[in-house]
């Protein structure tokens, strides 16, 4: 299919749920918000408290018409949440939920109108950059550009941590190794160079990873890495799952996504692969490779 311009972030974008899936999800992570938060509620009559409940959600952009929209869900996410940043091993406490938030791609738009709010509540972020890409286009985005060096730069690094998104934002599963690697360690060079700091967070182009790529993290010197698996995170935890997250989500799927009530999908997510694999006649190749809607 050939590509086409996206003129807006919701109008074409392969990587979202079509609206029935959409729907099929918020469903069932309604139920299991309600069950599991049941459950929570016994739990915490019989004494036994909860775990720390972390949860990583990752944006794209947030054009114009959105500010408000954002606005309304950094405001929520204050008010349910104890935002955190994107290092490992921060203490938290039992019973309590944290939210950290990142950004795929590093667009324009959410430096423009998502960083200033962001500044305001002081909730700090993570901004994935594509090293070869800066101030281009990717994925034939009309409405939207990445930032540019200078850009990056400029960010306040007492509140934005920078990572890398790979070089040319590569669909990771399909390079040989070598060219992996020097997807990994050339752009963290390269951005590591650029701000003058070290860089040593990734996340994987389309969430698709394996666990060789994986490891090929760790020898590049990444201290951790971010798939697009909708799981919960653990403060030690080097690979960490996130929710993908948009200021056009509705009140409750936002709420339900920063409660982790959409931790189920993964799992759905390789059982339906598995189920379908020998229809697709494809399961060697499908049991090699892990990648979730990104
Ligand atoms: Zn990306």
């Amino acid at each position: 299919m050939a590509q086409r311009e996206q003129h807006s972030p919701v109008a074409i974008d392969a990587e979202l749920p079509g609206r029935f899936s959409r729907v099929v999800r918020f469903l069932i992570s309604l139920i299991f918000y309600a069950v599991s938060e049941g459950w929570d509620f016994v739990r915490r009559a019989a004494g036994k408290s909860r775990a720390p409940r972390i949860v990583v959600i990752y944006y794209h952009h947030v054009i114009d018409e959105h500010r408000e929209r954002l606005r309304h869900q950094l405001d929520h996410l204050v008010r349910w949440t104890t935002p955190m940043h994107a290092g490992r091993n921060q203490v938290v406490a039992d019973g309590s939920r944290y939210a950290v938030v990142t950004m795929d791609d590093g667009w324009l738009s959410f430096a423009r109108n998502a960083i200033p709010q962001l500044a305001l509540r002081n909730i700090p972020v993570a901004i994935f950059a594509i090293s070869d890409r800066l101030g281009q286009v990717i994925d034939n985005v009309a409405f939207d550009r990445l930032l540019n060096a200078d850009e990056l730069r400029g960010l306040d690094p007492t509140l934005v941590t920078i990572g890398s998104h790979t070089a040319t934002h590569a669909r990771m599963t399909t390079l040989d190794e070598p060219n992996s690697f020097r997807e990994l360690h050339d752009s963290r060079e390269k951005l590591s160079q650029l701000l003058g700091r070290e860089v040593n967070a990734f996340c994987f182009p389309y969430g698709e990873y394996n666990h060789r790529l994986i490891d090929l993290c760790r020898e590049a010197g990444y201290e951790r890495v971010f798939t697009c698996d909708a799981e919960l995170a653990n403060p030690g935890d080097f690979a960490v799952g996130r929710v993908r997250v948009d200021p056009t989500d509705w009140p409750l799927e936002f709420h339900l996504k920063l409660m982790g009530a959409y931790r189920w999908l993964p799992t759905a997510i390789s059982l339906k692969r598995r189920l379908m694999a020998p229809l697709r006649g494809r399961s060697r190749i499908a049991a090699t490779s892990i990648s979730a809607p990104s």
